[in-house]
């Protein structure tokens, strides 16, 4: 029986080559540069699919993947039902934060109870942050790019992950709340985690083992 292990390119595939390395998956091509979306590597019973970022919860969820590597910021924002998750891999580590324009008075605005248009490709995570905060917001759902938002008048702020701050300053930005730290987990289809146990176990132990000696 083969196990299936859903990833995305980009950085999560490259923060988490070592470790699957380390677990001893080697992709028998190089992810990044094959035009194939199924690929086999050095495990005799583990394959890869690469899909975006944002479906990784979805293919396991629904058990076309055994296995997948998202960010937190993806698993909260689908809500992660029918998916365990029994690793923090470390890696892909950010911050998910409220930014807005340089000079603007998020503070006050809050407190005075004013209407916040809020421009996020993070519409659950954020509905739920300001509801929790009180704070009124109309979000705005954006696909990318959310930095650009407020400079043309879109929104007054938005929801965004940041790691060095390099593009919130770049654009006259700053982060004024920190939602939630981020980094990638291993997630695992709990049916399958059931039937094929004998399996996947050993691929999570060779994660956990992976993940401690990084
Ligand atoms: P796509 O590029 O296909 O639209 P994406 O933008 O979600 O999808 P990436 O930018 O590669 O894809 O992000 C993938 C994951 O990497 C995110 O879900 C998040 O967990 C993590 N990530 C994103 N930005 C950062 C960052 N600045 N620092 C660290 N990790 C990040
Ligand atoms: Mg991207």
């Amino acid at each position: 029986m083969t196990l299936t292990l859903a990833l995305s390119k980009g950085r999560i595939l490259a923060e988490a080559a070592p470790l699957l390395a380390a677990a001893g998956i080697i992709p028998a091509e190089d992810p990044e540069k094959t035009r194939k979306l199924i690929v086999g590597t050095s495990h005799p019973q583990i394959r890869i699919i690469i899909v975006r970022a944002s479906d990784v919860p979805t293919y396991v969820q629904y058990g076309a993947a055994d296995l997948g590597i998202a960010g937190k910021d993806v698993l909260e924002e689908h809500g992660g039902e029918g998916l365990y998750q029994p690793i923090d891999l470390a890696i892909s580590r950010c911050r998910m934060m409220v930014a807005v324009p340089e000079g603007f008075d998020y503070a006050g605005a809050v407190r005075r109870g004013s209407r916040l248009k809020v421009a996020t490709k993070y519409l659950g995570t954020a509905r739920r942050h300001f509801a929790a905060k009180g704070v009124h917001v109309d979000l705005i759902k954006l696909y990318g790019s959310m930095e650009l938002a407020p400079l043309v008048g879109l929104a007054d702020a938005i929801v965004d992950l940041v790691s060095s701050g390099n593009t919130l300053r770049a654009n006259h930005l700053v982060a004024v709340e920190s939602i939630m730290e981020v980094s990638a987990r291993l997630v695992v289809n709990q049916a399958a985690l059931k039937l094929k146990r004998r399996q996947i176990q050993p691929v999570l132990d060779a994660f956990a083992r992976a993940v401690g000696h990084a």
